[in-house]
């Protein structure tokens, strides 16, 4: 049967038909062995099918699944008292999914900013924030934007790494600037430190909410466990999906002590958000990020690879420009990446074509030195054929 016969086909397919994971590797029906620097789309941060996170879900789906949110629940809030001892003092909101993470957000903003008649949000232009209503008219990109308007109003967008351009956005109905610290569908941009220093300072003077979504670069991806940890700045609010559940659909808004009691009962809700199996499996994967050292592992083999990508770019006349931070980067090309993404495929390498020109690899937080090198290979390989 054809992917999408019965499918609506907003997705393309390429490839194989994939059965079984295990770490940085997929297996096809046939049994062939792909290497996967790009596991999940950012989500499978501790590869696939962990043996700890499977335990945890297969324990946990034996004991209890589901509750509704108006019955006391075991595992919700000690994953939430865990974020915050991770984050910052505050609380948590669990959702099932990065964009509606970011909904969250901005319904906070607006019950934030409803008295002062406030309700402007500020985000960057060639940002990503997801699918939704919300999400769409907050991501700074024509091309998400253009078929579904009209769109939710009190959007604007700034230059990102502009603070100039950023204060002449920010008036009086401002409320709230949302930002990803690194760019991921945008092609790997990451924010200056000068920038991100200055928001916070304009947010600060203007109180404006500050939201980071780290949807893509929180969970240890660049090397701390948010990306903000960089910056030595605090968000007022922020904001995880992608990795969080290592596999399981999770969202979580984490908002600052002194904010997180805006919400009240009634204001917000969700059906699954943070249920039993999904918020057993998140502390699972804190757990496992603590007990195993990954952060030093990350930063290790990051290093690894910058070194490498480094030499690769001297080799070879299609790339322009390299941009990584920890284990996420962006590989800019003279040319299109699709072609490349299709080829590495070919060649049993899994790696992600983005922004036209992007080649994205965000491996799992677990590889080695090893796959990363069998990775490389494929790719100048790749590259040298396409050239
Ligand atoms: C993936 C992503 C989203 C959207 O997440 P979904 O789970 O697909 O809704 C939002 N923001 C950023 C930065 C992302 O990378």
């Amino acid at each position: 049967m054809k992917q999408n016969d019965y499918l609506i086909p907003v997705y393309t397919h390429v490839g194989p038909l994939f059965v079984k994971g295990k770490g940085s590797f997929l297996w096809d029906e046939k049994n062939n062995r792909y290497l996967d620097l790009f596991p999940g789309w950012g989500v499978s941060i501790l590869g696939h099918c962990h043996p700890k996170i499977v335990k945890a879900i297969q324990d946990q789906s034996r004991k209890l699944i589901h509750l509704p949110n108006n019955l006391r629940q075991e595992w919700q809030p000690l994953l939430a008292k865990t974020i915050v001892k991770s984050a910052f003092p505050g609380k948590v909101f669990f959702a099932n999914s990065g964009t509606e993470v970011v909904e969250a957000a901005l319904k906070l903003s607006r019950l934030y900013g409803m008295k002062q008649k406030r309700y402007e949000i500020v985000t960057m232009k060639n940002s990503f924030h997801g699918r939704t209503m919300g999400s769409v008219a907050a991501t700074g990109q024509k091309k998400y934007q253009d078929p579904f308007k009209p769109l939710v109003p009190k959007f604007v967008h700034a230059e990102f790494n502009d603070l100039g351009d950023l204060r002449k956005k920010v008036t009086s109905q401002t409320v709230a600037v949302m930002l990803e610290p690194i760019q991921g569908e945008g092609g790997v941009y990451p924010a200056t430190p000068e920038f991100i220093k200055g928001v916070a300072r304009l947010c600060r003077e203007k109180k404006l909410l500050l939201i980071f979504d780290e949807i893509q670069t929180g969970m240890g991806r660049t090397g701390k466990m948010y990306a903000y940890q960089h910056y030595h700045v605090t968000p007022d609010i922020l904001l995880l999906s992608k990795g969080l559940g290592a596999g399981v659909p999770i969202g979580a808004m984490v908002v600052k002590k002194g904010l997180s009691d805006i919400m009240q009962p009634g204001h917000h809700a969700s059906t699954f958000g943070g249920n039993p199996l999904v918020t057993r499996a998140a502390y699972e994967v804190y757990s496992v990020i603590e007990q195993d050292k990954v952060l030093t592992h990350v930063r290790s083999v990051s290093a690894y690879l910058h070194k490498k990508l480094a030499i690769l770019k001297k080799e070879s006349p299609l790339i322009k420009e390299v941009r990584a931070c920890g284990l996420m980067v962006g590989i800019e090309l003279k040319k299109p990446s699709y072609p490349v993404f299709t080829e590495a495929l070919k060649n049993k390498l899994i790696v992600n074509a983005t922004h036209e020109n992007v080649l994205r690899i965000m491996p799992a937080l677990t590889v080695t030195k090893h796959e990363l090198d069998a990775g490389i290979g494929i790719l100048r390989k790749v590259l040298k054929k396409i050239c």
